[in-house]
């Protein structure tokens, strides 16, 4: 895996490929194409890859292409790749929510390893989680490839079948809206104390910052962590009783199998 293709200049693609410039991938083995002239141009600028406005040109560059268009456009992309090239010998690494592996197998219609990856959000700053799974074609040389890509923007996850996907999705791909929606109640309580929003809003976001920092460099459980500050009979057991009484471990769960069953049904 020597060259890659981005199809789509977007927010994840363009991520990923600050990620990979910055670990020191050569940006003149990277290359992306975008229908809009502006947004191609401003990642060469950025990072000095090649542009183009030709999907197939992309691909013809290439070995490894990243399919980092709208989920919805997937097929037609690559029912149109499929149609104007060979594509032997090509890794199909796709970014897209929700597209599986035979929708995008049937659309190239070319024996090709196909690679599923979802990422989430956090991987614009380069502290997302992605999960991968790909089709029985792929190579030790493109799975380690696609691992050192997916690592450009956080960690990464080999999944054990493409069911997964739907279940880290609602992990990680949903998750941080899950912490957003806490921090945001607990910024409206502070408010509600009469901290202004300023205050409210740093507060707040130092400690879920902080809370998360204990937890990555700590080796104790995520458990032993919550206990260690809750002291019998203190402030923080008199809230973790409120919370435990407002059934908040089976609303958790209940949220996640939602975000489940929806990730299967859109599939
Ligand atoms: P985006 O809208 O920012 O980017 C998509 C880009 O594709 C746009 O620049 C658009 O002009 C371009 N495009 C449209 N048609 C094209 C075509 N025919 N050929 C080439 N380029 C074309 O979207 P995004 O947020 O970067 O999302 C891209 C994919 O990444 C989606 O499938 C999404 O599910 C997935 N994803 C995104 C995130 C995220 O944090 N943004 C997280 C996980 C997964």
């Amino acid at each position: 895996m020597n060259k890659i293709a981005f199809i789509g200049a977007g927010n994840m693609n363009a991520a990923i490929i600050a990620g990979l410039v910055k670990g020191g991938f050569n940006p003149k083995h990277i290359i992306v194409s975008n229908p809009s002239a502006a947004k191609r141009q401003a990642l060469q600028s950025l990072h000095g890859i090649l542009q183009t406005q030709s999907n197939d040109e992309a691909v013809a560059f290439a070995d490894a292409v990243v399919l980092g268009v709208k989920p919805h456009l997937i097929s037609d992309v690559c029912q149109q790749l499929g149609q104007q090239a060979e594509l032997k010998g090509k890794c199909f690494i796709s970014v897209a929510a929700g597209c599986t592996i035979k929708q995008i197998e049937q659309a190239l219609a070319q024996p090709c390893t196909v690679i599923r990856t979802m990422a989430n959000t956090p991987a614009q700053l380069g502290v997302g989680v992605t999960g991968i799974f790909a089709n029985p074609l792929m190579s030790a040389a493109e799975k380690n490839f696609t691992e050192s890509l997916m690592q450009s923007v956080g960690i990464v996850k080999w999944l054990e079948s493409e069911q997964q996907i739907d279940q880290i999705t609602a992990i990680s791909g949903s998750g941080p809206a899950y912490f957003f929606l806490f921090m945001e109640a607990m910024e409206k309580q502070a408010r509600a104390f009469g901290f202004n929003e300023q205050d409210s809003r740093e507060i707040v976001q130092q400690t879920a910052f902080g809370a998360a920092k204990m937890v990555i460099e700590n080796k104790t459980s995520i458990g032993t962590l919550r206990e260690n500050v809750t002291s019998k009979g203190g402030t923080t057991q008199a809230a973790i009783s409120a919370f435990s009484e407002g059934g908040l471990e089976q609303l958790v769960s209940t949220a996640m199998n939602s975000a489940l069953a929806r990730a299967k049904e859109m599939a």
